[in-house]
């Protein structure tokens, strides 16, 4: 039997776990809806169990047979890695994820990560970023998470959160953010931020192909996609000018811990970004590169993550290696 490890990528709506081997190849993926079990973490405990039982069915072999566990979460982990601090998609307080899911898979060890900093392990191991030493990724979507992986690991900080980079300020008195600040990073570009300027902006006459390709009419409904598709079949000025705002942003944020954490890549990624592609890129890399101290750096590649949907799971499962002291070989 190959060696394989169960990764587990756990969402606010649904939990995807794969048989993956040490390569990095995805043997198998099973996908369970968790929609209805948000404030009931031992019924969502469960349910993750029977995803990893799943994936074990799916690629033919019993639990038994996989290696460890490696689960990404979305929310802050304390420094063991064991404790989930709290999780608000998912209804979570503190909770001892670990143990209690090691107990649900008798015999089976678990790792944990922030799933955010696992997929910025995935992008530098096996995706854009591999070869370089030192990487930042970024993801602007319905929020904005960011990780820095230096020399093969993710940097954890003092405190376990290391990588928060969606609530660095870039607009001193801006608009408040989710986490009850003003002017975070993640208030000016993530989909929340777009909605609000694309409201503003029809509340102001401005005509826009986004009216009719939101669900039901309701701009509060707009997503990643629409934008994409208003942008790419409607050449549409207004989406494409709140993308860029974005973006401009994003540079702004990025380019204020270039100079701190002095990367060797930038790995960009999330819902705006990738509505946003290649313009928006361009848009980042103009902001990072004038804040960028050191000649040495001038030429920094910020580049788009290439992972795509599996880099959770993968992160997931390069977890579980490095949890078994076995750095994975792809
Ligand atoms: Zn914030």
């Amino acid at each position: 039997m190959e060696d394989v490890v169960i990764g587990v990528d756990l969402g606010g709506t649904k939990v995807l776990a794969g048989a993956v081997a040490r390569d990095g190849t995805v043997r198998s993926r099973f996908k369970l809806l968790t929609q209805e079990l948000k404030g009931q973490p031992d019924a969502l405990l469960d349910r993750i169990a029977e995803a990893v039982r799943g994936a074990a069915d799916e690629a033919g072999m019993t639990l038994g047979d996989a290696r460890a566990v490696g689960m990404g979460v979305p929310g802050p982990l304390d420094l063991t890695r064991s404790v989930v601090a709290v999780a608000p998609n998912l209804g979570w307080g503190s909770l001892a994820v670990r143990s209690e899911l090691e107990r649900r898979l008798p015999g089976m060890r678990v790792f944990l990560e922030n799933d955010v900093r696992a997929t910025a392990l995935a992008e530098a191991r096996i995706g854009s970023g591999r070869g370089h030493h030192a990487l930042l990724a970024v993801f602007v979507g319905s929020g904005v998470g960011g990780g820095m992986v230096i020399g093969g690991r993710v940097y954890h900080g003092g405190h376990g959160t290391a990588g928060e980079i969606g609530h660095v300020v870039v607009k001193v008195d801006g608009p408040v953010c989710p986490c009850g600040r003003r002017g975070c990073f993640e208030a000016l570009t993530a989909r929340d931020a777009i909605i609000r300027m694309v409201k503003a902006a029809v509340a102001r006459g401005v005509q826009t192909a986004l009216t009719a390709l939101v669900r039901e009419g309701s701009l509060d409904n707009l997503s990643s996609l629409d934008l994409s598709r208003a942008v790419g079949e409607h050449d549409d000025p207004l989406a494409s000018q709140v993308l860029k705002r974005s973006a401009r942003y994003t540079g702004i944020a990025i380019g204020g811990l270039i100079n701190l954490v002095d990367p060797d890549i930038v790995v960009l990624g999330g819902g705006v970004v990738e509505a946003g592609g290649q313009p928006y890129l361009e848009v980042v890399t103009r902001y990072v590169r004038r804040q960028v101290l050191s000649s040495a750096a001038a030429g920094l590649p910020v580049v788009l993550s290439t992972l795509g949907d599996e880099s959770g799971l993968l992160g997931a499962a390069l977890t579980a290696w490095d949890g078994l002291g076995e750095a994975s070989n792809p």
